[in-house]
């Protein structure tokens, strides 16, 4: 296997890390055992990457193998009575939802973009804006196969390999490497949400909304406006949404068709999206997006209803392709906190202010409501999540890194987690207290067991684990 020429830098979502690889493209699962038995000869390490969404180095390893895993994207089988649908990692979600809605189906769990593949979330196990009510993406995982080091084929359920189940949906790549996941799909009776849209006018009260109004809603979200403190500190606008139910839709067939779904390319008709980022760069900085969340706060002060096509409601962010571009050469980081529902007002209170000390204020906040899951490796608690983007300079970048440390410790003090498909800082000791002693040790003793060898390695799971 001559994988020399395949040498080239690969960066994070957020373009704030890169590394240099050799980036492979597998397209079958033999071609992953092969780049297995050449990684043990040669002694190079080895970290899947799907559709690069991960805002941190999850899918990076300097000097090693990373292998694309965007060959393997067929849907191999979709059953429309059952709404099972069986897939290769590579898949996108914007595939599995193109596929499934005009029959009357949607994914359970989607992510705030559709770009990222299946194997990917099941690595990171990721949420969405219903994890209060559906869990997280492993929760509708019927089965999967997987390619371990060892060069065995392992296929897993809730009842068979339960162990390599629940380990391997979490594991951010380190165990093993997907090649089919079978998923089942939920009902739909439109192409259609409810939405409302409702001003909070402080932390307490954002907290409150989304306690109060996840129980009563299939989807509930909130954007905070990260840049104003004192009495307006946490204010924002929280988006609940709900299902139609059978025969609210009075043509579900025309609703839930592609057409009706897609987003357009253009802006006012005929501006091309594509290119928006570059008319947002000049507002990328603190006084810029303090003029735009102190606008968007106003123009959401007005309570209302509306309905909305699933995917305008739920990719929002894929809206401006490329917007993470807009934040200019240094990119930027993103910083989620899963903090118990008890408390997350003081340890929010404490990082938006500290934010504003620090004069590194985050320039998009959104919330959600979350639930706990029984995942190894799980980010998920009885709580809130509170995701904030920072954008990074030559100037700040060690400032902000000082600043994200600190924000970790609050999130420990509050009994908080962490979750690895976005922060960037996290350190070794601070993983090890918060999973836990036990938690590490298991994991560990399946790492031993899968990958004898330590192939599958990322830089990530060097930062983590150590
Ligand atoms: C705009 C945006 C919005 C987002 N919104 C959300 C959200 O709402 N909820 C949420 O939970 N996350 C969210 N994310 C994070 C994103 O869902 C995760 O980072 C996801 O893992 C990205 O999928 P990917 O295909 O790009 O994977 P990559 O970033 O390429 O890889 C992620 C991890 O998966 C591993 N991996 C990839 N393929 C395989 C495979 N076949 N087998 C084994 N391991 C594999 C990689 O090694 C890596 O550890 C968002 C990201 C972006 C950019």
């Amino acid at each position: 296997m001559n994988i020399t020429k395949s040498f080239t830098q690969l960066e994070n979502f957020g373009h704030s890390h890169s590394a240099p690889a050799y980036f492979i493209k597998v397209n079958i699962p033999e071609e992953i055992a092969e780049v297995f038995a050449h990684a043990q000869k040669t002694g190079l390490k080895i970290t899947a990457r799907g559709a690069g969404r991960s805002y941190n180095d999850a899918a990076l390893s300097g000097g090693g193998i990373v292998l694309d895993m965007r060959g393997m994207n067929a849907i191999t089988r979709w059953d429309k009575s059952t709404g099972l649908i069986t897939a290769q990692p590579g898949v996108t979600l914007e595939q599995v939802w193109q596929k499934v809605e005009p029959d009357g189906w949607w994914p359970p769990v989607v992510s705030g973009t559709m770009r990222t593949t299946l194997g990917g979330c099941l690595s990171a196990n990721i949420h969405g804006k219903n994890n209060f009510k559906m869990g997280t993406i492993g929760e509708h995982v019927v089965e999967f196969t997987a390619t371990l080091p060892t060069g065995a084929e392992v296929t897993c359920s809730p009842q068979k390999n339960a162990d390599l189940f629940y380990s391997l949906i979490s594991g951010l790549g380190m165990l093993g490497i997907f090649t089919s996941i079978t998923l089942q799909m939920k009902r739909i009776h439109s192409g259609l949400v409810t939405v409302d849209a409702l001003p909070v006018h402080n932390l307490h009260e954002h907290i409150s909304a989304l306690l109060d109004g996840a129980p009563h809603n299939d989807y509930i979200v909130g954007w905070m406006d990260t840049l104003n403190g004192g009495k307006n500190l946490g204010r924002g606008q929280i988006h609940a949404a709900r299902y139609l139910h059978e025969g609210e839709d009075p043509d579900p067939q025309k609703t839930m068709k592609l057409e009706n779904q897609v987003l357009p390319p253009y802006i006012f008709g005929l501006f091309p999206k594509s290119i928006l980022y570059m008319f947002m760069r000049p507002f990328a900085n603190n006084l810029g997006w303090w003029g735009v969340n102190t606008a968007k706060y106003i123009a959401s002060l007005r309570t209302h209803t509306f309905r909305q096509p699933h995917a305008a409601f739920h990719f929002l962010l894929d809206y401006v392709p490329n917007w993470e571009l807009s934040y200019g050469r240094g990119g930027l980081i993103q910083y989620q906190s899963f903090i118990p529902k008890e408390t997350a007002e003081s340890a929010w209170s404490e990082m938006l202010k500290l934010s504003f000390k620090s004069r590194l204020p985050s320039y998009l906040g959104v919330t959600k409501r979350h639930r706990p899951d029984k995942f190894l490796l799980t980010h998920a608690v009885d709580g809130f999540s509170l995701a904030m983007d920072f954008k990074v300079t030559d100037r700040n970048r060690v400032r902000l890194s000082a600043m994200l440390q600190e924000f970790d410790k609050i999130v420990l003090q509050a009994g908080g987690r962490f979750y690895f498909a976005k922060n960037s800082e996290t350190t070794a000791d601070t993983t090890l207290a918060f999973y836990g002693k036990e938690t590490v040790a298991k994991f560990m003793k399946l790492k031993k067991r899968c990958d004898p060898h330590g192939l599958l390695e990322s830089d990530l799971s060097k930062r983590i684990f150590g």
